[in-house]
């Protein structure tokens, strides 16, 4: 039986306003090569200087994950040649990096885990290749961007756990607030290491590591067919061998890159450009405050503060702008169980459907807060509230008026109720009968009467109740 083990390195692009080493700006979705200087393009004499900025968001991500930050970190020169590497050399750290040695629990198939880190580094990312028909443009504005390379131990032991690791990762870099963590625009990206052992004995196979995933559920696919890959190698006796595949999305398979490059191969050493750096406590003292309550131990907080289930509060902590928004609301509205089923309902339908992030989402706390509120009062009833939150969402209006211009207000007084009931009761004299007879669907089917005829105004446990009343009467009447 074999086992499959895997081992993610994930980049992140940092969102500081400049780049890693230089005062240019850090932005994506600009005009090629015009976010560039002599320091990003490596031109003679340059020198380059550490944006404290990127330092203390790198920071910030090592003490989130639980690392241990060396006191002593250097950054070297990791060389090799290519057309988007200007100084034909990449800044990142080799044997002093920022910090090691950290871990993040995950759940994944109902089952709680622990995933090591094993080291978290700076680095600078490089630029960018356009490929055409007959040559390649180079844009030189993502180079020197500051990069977080995050790596795991080989610790994890499925796609699925694949998976969940970088769905938490990713919320919990979201709430750090450190970058956009968008895999569409490349500001985090992911290889995956993978490896296939007998059983749990010690020694790990040699293992293949998979690119060019942009989703997590292309990582997660890519690592199925490469288990079944190296599966059927190993079944028939053949040897597996160490080098980089690409994932094809369309054809759902991957292919040989090129065969693996040895650490030696980069010729590491320090960059003689940079000084080595120190962390002081006290520094670090000041990053560990500015990180807020992270996703798992709010969610903890939301089940027992709340009283929600472990499945909805981690859904509504999953997001930092979502939970925010869910405590913004508690605050206008003490009645979290309601909230958390509108969010988890009906406001995550809409956002399914229109295909969009909670954070474009067009609904300020206080709109939404008043149609629970109309509710409650009885000014309209459930299905009509679904019917105005679209409205709201759609328009941006506010429930009273959506109400009061479509007239949706439930019918209460119980002088029109009865008048109408009456007239039911009066014209549906077959279901009366059956209902006096002790069908109780009869009785639905007059409430359904009654609902037609007040548009869906009324509130239907009244009707039954009116209904109810009003029958044995109507009945010995008739
Ligand atoms: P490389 O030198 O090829 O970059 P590293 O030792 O730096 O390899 O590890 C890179 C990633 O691969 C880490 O996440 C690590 O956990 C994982 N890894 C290392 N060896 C294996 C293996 N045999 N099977 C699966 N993953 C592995
Ligand atoms: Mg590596
Ligand atoms: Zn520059």
């Amino acid at each position: 039986m074999y086992e499959p083990v895997i081992g993610l390195e994930v980049h992140l692009q940092l969102k500081t306003k400049t780049k890693a080493f230089c005062g240019c700006a850090n932005y994506f979705g600009e005009k090629p090569n015009t976010l560039v200087c002599p320091v990003c393009l490596g031109l003679p004499g340059s020198l380059p200087v550490l944006n404290q900025k990127a330092l203390e968001y790198a920071l910030k991500v090592a003490l989130a994950l639980n690392c241990k930050i060396n006191r002593v970190f250097k950054f070297d020169r990791k060389n090799y040649y290519y057309p988007d590497l200007p100084k034909n050399y990449q800044i990142s750290q080799y044997d002093l990096p920022l910090s090691q040695n950290g871990y993040i629990d995950i759940e994944s198939e109902g089952k709680s885990k622990q995933i090591g880190i094993r080291r978290v580094h700076l680095e600078e990312d490089a630029g960018k290749l356009i490929h055409t028909e007959n040559y390649s443009l180079v844009d030189y504005n993502r180079a020197g961007v500051p990069l977080l390379e995050i790596v795991t131990e080989p610790e994890i032991n499925s796609p699925q756990e694949a998976y969940a690791y970088l769905t938490t990762l990713k919320s919990i870099l979201e709430y750090l607030e450190v970058s956009d963590c968008d895999m569409e625009k490349g500001s985090l990206r992911c290889d995956a290491n993978i490896s296939l052992r007998i059983g749990k004995s010690e020694k790990l196979g040699v293992k293949t590591e998979l690119k060019n995933m942009n989703s997590f559920k292309a990582v997660r696919d890519a690592l199925n067919f490469e288990i079944k890959r190296q599966r059927e190698i190993l079944e028939s006796g053949g040897e597996i061998v160490q080098e980089t595949r690409l994932w094809d999305a369309e054809k759902e398979i991957t292919t040989s890159m090129r065969s693996k490059e040895e650490a030696h191969d980069y010729r590491y050493f320090p960059d003689p450009d940079l000084v080595i750096f120190t962390a002081e406590e006290e520094f670090l003292e000041s990053m560990r405050k500015t990180i807020p309550e992270l996703p798992r131990k709010r969610s903890l907080r939301f089940q027992q503060e709340y009283k929600l289930s472990p499945y909805d509060a981690g859904v509504l902590t999953q997001s930092k702008a979502l939970a925010d928004y869910f405590e913004t609301c508690i605050k206008l509205y003490p009645h979290p169980k309601e909230i958390s089923n509108w969010l988890t309902t009906e406001i995550f339908a809409y956002l399914n459907e229109k295909k969009i992030s909670f954070e474009s989402l067009n609904l300020e706390a206080e709109k939404f807060i008043r149609l629970l509120k109309l509710l409650e009062l009885k000014q309209i009833n459930r299905n009509t509230a679904k019917e105005v939150l679209r409205v709201m969402l759609e328009t941006g209006r506010d429930a009273d008026t959506i109400v009061r211009e479509k007239n949706l207000f439930l019918i209460s007084s119980s002088a029109d109720i009865d008048n109408i009931v009456e007239e039911v009761i009066r014209t549906n004299p077959g279901p009366v009968n059956d209902y006096l007879k002790g069908k109780e669907n009869a009785l639905m089917f007059l409430v359904g009467q009654v609902m037609k005829q007040t548009q869906g105004k009324a509130e239907p446990l009244k009707v039954q109740e009116v209904l109810r009343k009003k029958i044995p009467k109507g009945g010995q009447n008739a």
